[in-house]
Order: C-alpha cells, then structure tokens, then sequence
C-alpha cells in the first residue's frame, strides 16, 4: 500500500531549513503563473467575501496566483491601503485587480502613487466601485476627466437603484466575449455614463439595460499608450460576484488585459497553499470614519441625483 506524503518534501526541507517554501513547489520549467495582486476594500461591500471568491475563482480558470490586499477597517468611503504610501507597491506583480472603494480618498499623491506603475504600462482590473473612487475636483462635471477616469477609461458618476441587469455582449468578436453568454443578473447598480459613452483610447465590451435606462459596463482602454486595462461596473453584491459567469468575464478580461488570453493561460492554477500567498491587512478603524462608515448609505451618495 502507497502512503501518500501529507508534506510535499519540499515544503519539508524547506520548514526543516526555515526558509520559505516556494509557491509553486514541483513547478516543472514553462511559463510562470501571472501574478496578480487583488486590492479590495473599503465602503458599501461586502469585500471580505468577494475577495475570496475573487481569488478562488480566478484560480480555478486561469493561470495566475492571486495574492490579496484586504482592508478590513471601516473608514468607509474615505479608505485609504497602506500598502499604497510606498511607491514600489506593485513591485513584482503582472496586474493589478482594483476592487477599492472609497470615493472621498481624493488626495492627488495618493492617487498618482497607486496610478503611476499604470502609467509604465502595468496592466490593470477595475471592479464595479473602483470607477467611483478617488473623486478629485469636477469629478461630475459631464465630461470631465479626472485622473482616475483616464485610467479607468470611463466617466461613471452614480448609478440606478438596484434591479436585474440585462447584459448583452453585442461585440461577439472581441477576444474577451467568446464563449459568454448573454445574462440577466440579480439585484445589481447600474453605473452611468454620463458623457454618453466611453474615452476615445477605450472599447465597450458589454452594454447593460435597466429599464430605459442603458450603460457600457464591461469595456477596455489603452492607458497613456500602452497600459491595458479592463472594467466593468458589476460586482455590488455577493450572488453577482460568486456567478460563475461574472467570475468568466473576469478572467477574460483579466487576460485580456495581460495579453495573456490564450490556451496557455486558461487553465487552473496549481494549487498553492492559501497561507503562503494570502496577505491580510487588518486597518485599525479610525474613530472619525467609523460612524460614517456605518450608516455609510452609499447607494444614495453615489446615486444619479448625487
Ligand atoms: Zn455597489
């Protein structure tokens, strides 16, 4: 009878030698998975959750190890990561999966850091309220560009109500779409477009219907010339961000956006132990945000009439 060894040997020699294990131990030479690092918190969500069924269901269809940034604290929309105050915060990673929100962090250095390696060209993932974070001034003036609005290629200033989405992917020739299927989705927040469509550098992917009412919500850019990047405005509530189908367009766009969309990359990745690439950020709550934060109601503060 085979025992199976419940340490691979090289985790053991490498606990015996107090050195870290590798993350992929027995990895046979080829292409490395990308490395993707997924900043999620902030107002209105329920990010603990989605940051893990971000990163579970990104490894499970693509080839990418997903280490997580979870802020936990509660300074609503006005939080900030402090990962960010260092300016080589990207430093080793292939993309960056954006999933903050916090509209009131609007501090021009902050920002700029956490924008500058996009300016080099490092890819980039927005999820649903990253588009409303970093509101710098005239943020809502139809047609004006903030900063963070070139980045994300889209000028989003509120949203609808909750209600079903209808999401048509009319362009059945990108890359990003093929093999999606049309869905109506569950209680979501239509994002607006306020400019009556999208930066000139960006490409609509998926349209999304409430009622009259109709929005780009998946899309692409080319930031600065060349850093790619995709978005889309889903993602408020957790039965959205567990859809197998909401986890599919991720990973295409994702891929898209690394310019790794290809046979190589959609696969799982290999199993790597949680603990050895989880980092958790647990912010102390800061005595002036916490009460806001609580009754934080920003489905109103963003709302259209905001
Ligand atoms: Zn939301």
């Amino acid at each position: 009878m085979k025992i199976k060894p419940l340490f691979p040997l090289a985790v053991f020699l490498a606990v015996l030698s107090g050195v870290s294990a590798p993350a992929f131990a027995g990895a046979a030479a080829g292409p490395k998975p990308l490395r993707v690092l997924l900043v999620a918190g902030g107002c209105c969500h329920n990010y603990k959750l989605q940051s893990d069924a971000l990163k579970k269901g990104l490894e499970e269809r693509a080839f990418v190890q997903v280490d997580v940034i979870y802020n936990a604290g509660s300074g609503g929309t006005r939080t900030v990561f402090a990962e960010y105050a260092n300016p080589d915060w990207a430093k080793g990673y292939d993309l960056i999966l954006h999933d903050e929100c916090s509209a009131d962090v609007t501090d021009a250095a902050y920002i700029q850091r956490i924008m500058a390696p996009h300016a080099q060209g490092l890819p980039a993932v927005f999820l649903h309220c990253a588009m409303h974070s970093f509101r710098t001034e005239g943020y809502i003036v139809p047609g004006n560009m903030t900063p963070w609005f070139e980045l994300t290629g889209l000028q989003t200033t509120g949203h609808t109500a909750q209600a079903p989405i209808t999401m048509t992917y009319f362009d059945k020739n990108n890359p990003i779409t093929k093999g999606l299927q049309d869905w109506v989705t569950g209680n979501e927040e239509l994002y607006n477009n306020p400019m009556g469509g999208i930066l000139p550098t960006a490409h609509a992917v998926a349209l999304g219907r409430i009622g009259t009412e109709t929005s780009v919500i998946a899309w692409t850019n080319i930031y600065k010339g060349k850093g790619r990047t995709f978005a889309t405005t889903l993602g408020h509530n957790d039965e959205t961000v567990l859809d197998a189908r909401y986890q599919d367009l991720v990973t295409r766009g994702l891929l898209w956006a690394a310019d790794k969309l290809n046979d190589t990359y959609l696969k799982p990745a290999p199993k790597v132990e949680p603990s050895a690439v989880k980092k958790v950020t647990l912010a102390v709550p800061d005595a002036d945000h916490a009460a806001e934060a609580e009754g934080c109601g920003c489905g109103s503060s963003l709302a259209l009439a905001d």
